[in-house]
């Protein structure tokens, strides 16, 4: 059976996959994946499995998954029509999930709470930490110099433009 991802197409990729563990949430019956050595995100070529604590994915209805290396660019991704309907076709997302910052779990980004401005930096600058939850949001927004707290619908392009490297 042939598998293609969005950047990478196997004869027979069954053996590559890597288990997803148990623990990880289904959002609408869909899980997160755990990315691959050779994923890169889509909107800045950067390998994404050696930043655990920031990865972002996008998960569609046949399976594909989509992998970035921070909220940043998932949201640079998610808000650009000219990325989502080239990169992603016509298939529905199933699923959009974040890293909390703070716990290391994989939570669903709509129901996340993100970080802007602060002084801690993901593998492409500033980033928008995620967190699981608004008070756990605002204490790291105050240790570590934030300037807001947002949710998934607070999202814009304007914001991303704001940010160093955003937006791209
Ligand atoms: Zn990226």
């Amino acid at each position: 059976m042939d598998r293609c991802s969005r950047w990478i197409c196997l004869g027979d990729a069954i053996a590559f996959e890597i288990a997803v563990p148990p623990d990880l949430p289904i959002v609408f019956g869909v899980r997160p994946r755990v990315p691959r050595i050779w994923e890169t995100c889509p909107v800045c070529g950067h390998v994404v499995a050696p930043y655990p604590e920031w990865t972002a994915q996008i998960v569609y209805e046949d399976g594909v998954a989509l992998f970035f290396d921070g909220a940043k660019d998932l949201f640079t991704f998610l808000l650009s029509p000219q990325r989502s309907i080239s990169e992603s076709g016509t298939v529905p997302i199933a699923g959009i999930f974040v890293t909390s910052y703070s716990t290391r779990a994989v939570i669903d980004a709509r129901d996340a709470f993100f970080v802007v401005g602060s002084d801690v930096l993901g593998p492409g600058g500033e980033e928008l930490v995620a967190h699981g939850s608004v008070g756990e949001a605002r204490e790291f927004s105050r240790d570590h110099g934030g300037t807001r707290v947002i949710g998934f619908e607070e999202l814009s392009t304007s914001l991303l433009v704001a940010m160093p490297g955003g937006a791209r």
